[in-house]
């Protein structure tokens, strides 16, 4: 009887570089709303027939990684190891995955994918031919035909010579492979002190393996400058066609206390909000507008007040939320709007670091995070200093498939 199969997944991203601007290792950079490897990691993580993903990280990037995967679904979560460590090189950190997964090795029929972290644009195609590729012939690579004219060069620049364009390959990731031919090719390379091979193909075939080239995605590309990464974000924005807004509204009133939550920041004031949570009327308003704007109940129906959980919670939890079930459907938030309607506390002074931390809170940029105050001229029950009302106002943009 054939041993039954499973596809385990390496994911690389132990590099430090910064080429790609923000000062943070590109891997862990914004694109359209999530971090990239994020991006990358759910790619594999949403196909059914993929029994385990494992990121390789560098040993500083702990927190910087777990900031990162917070936000994805906990149903995609449960097949996300934890981070192995890489080494000083791709080779180093694609041996320190994989011996991880030894046991998988030792036991046979497992197969693994190992993926670059910076290309986040594998399609479901794609990962089918790289599982096809491996099951077939134990070691495969997608690849796809090179239209330049290539050259070999010395370091003088001159042309030593004209390899045959007709056979050569650009190739890219996932490569496929069976386990446990892969491990110990990079045994064999490791032990040989061979820490030069710029792919995990050229370790197979190091080790005398032959490897074949199946039909790669050009359109599979991996990011690496911040060219690379406004075009890709250009990608992910030309997709998300279905434009909606939604719209949210909330007062609490006020009781003894010495303090007020909104948007997140605690504000000092002779009185305190009332309210089973925290009392965070910016945050429940835009939480109920990120949810209307997907036409996704509201946020009595995700958090009931009858569910002592969410009692004294702090309300960052139902706006996280909220963008989660936005970002399960393949959407980003573009921008949120609140407006406070309230005689005092005074909103100028904290409106920039409100603005601040709601962005934290959604994963967006400043700019796209707007925070308006007035007054209700002393009338109504507002004006009468008896609560807060805020309004809420959400953009968000899905991909075409959700319409
Ligand atoms: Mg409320």
């Amino acid at each position: 009887m054939p041993l039954p199969e499973s596809f385990h997944v390496l994911v690389v991203a132990a590099g430090r570089g910064s080429r790609a601007g923000e000062g943070l290792p590109k891997q862990y950079r914004t694109l359209a709303g999530q971090p990239l490897i994020a991006r990358t990691l759910r790619t594999f993580l949403q196909q059914d027939d993929v029994s385990t993903v494992t990121p390789v990280i560098h040993a500083d990037d702990d927190d910087l990684f777990s900031t990162s995967v917070r936000d994805l679904e906990p149903r995609l979560k449960a097949r996300l190891n934890r981070p192995a460590l890489g080494g000083a090189t791709r080779q180093e950190s694609v041996k320190a995955g994989l011996e991880t997964l030894r046991a998988g090795a030792e036991r046979g029929g497992d197969f693994v994918l190992i993926h670059d972290g910076a290309r986040p644009f594998t399609s479901a195609a794609l990962i089918g031919r790289a599982m096809m590729g491996a099951r077939q012939h134990g070691a495969a690579v997608p690849g796809f035909p090179v239209f330049d004219t290539v050259k070999d060069v010395d370091p003088d620049g001159r042309i030593v010579g004209t390899p045959v364009r007709s056979r050569l390959r650009a190739v890219q990731t996932p490569q496929a492979f069976d386990l446990g031919l892969i491990l110990d090719a990079h045994r064999k390379a490791a032990r040989d002190g061979r820490h030069d091979l710029t792919d995990d193909a050229a370790v197979a075939e190091y080790a005398g393996h032959d490897v074949f080239v199946f039909e790669g995605d050009p359109t599979n590309v991996k990011l690496t400058t911040s060219e690379d990464f406004r075009a890709a974000e250009a990608r992910l924005l030309s997709s998300l066609v279905d434009v909606r807004t939604g719209q949210g509204f909330d007062v609490h009133s006020f009781r003894d206390g010495d303090h007020v939550w909104l948007g997140g920041v605690r504000i000092p004031h002779d009185r305190s909000l009332s309210g089973h949570s925290d009392a965070d009327v910016v945050l429940h308003a835009l939480t109920d507008a990120v949810l209307g704007a997907i036409g996704d109940g509201d946020i009595g129906s995700h958090f009931p007040p009858s569910d002592d959980t969410w009692k004294g919670a702090s309300s960052d939890i139902f706006l996280r939320h909220a963008i989660d079930r936005v970002r399960a459907r393949g959407g980003i938030v573009a921008h949120l709007n609140a407006t406070l309607v309230c005689e005092a506390p005074r909103i100028g002074p904290h409106r920039e670091i409100m603005r601040a931390r709601i962005a934290a809170i959604a994963g967006l940029t400043v700019d796209r995070v707007a925070l308006t105050a007035t007054t209700s001229e002393q009338l109504g029950f507002t004006g009468r200093r008896e609560g807060i009302v805020a309004w809420g106002l959400a953009t968000v943009r899905l991909p075409l498939d959700a319409i």
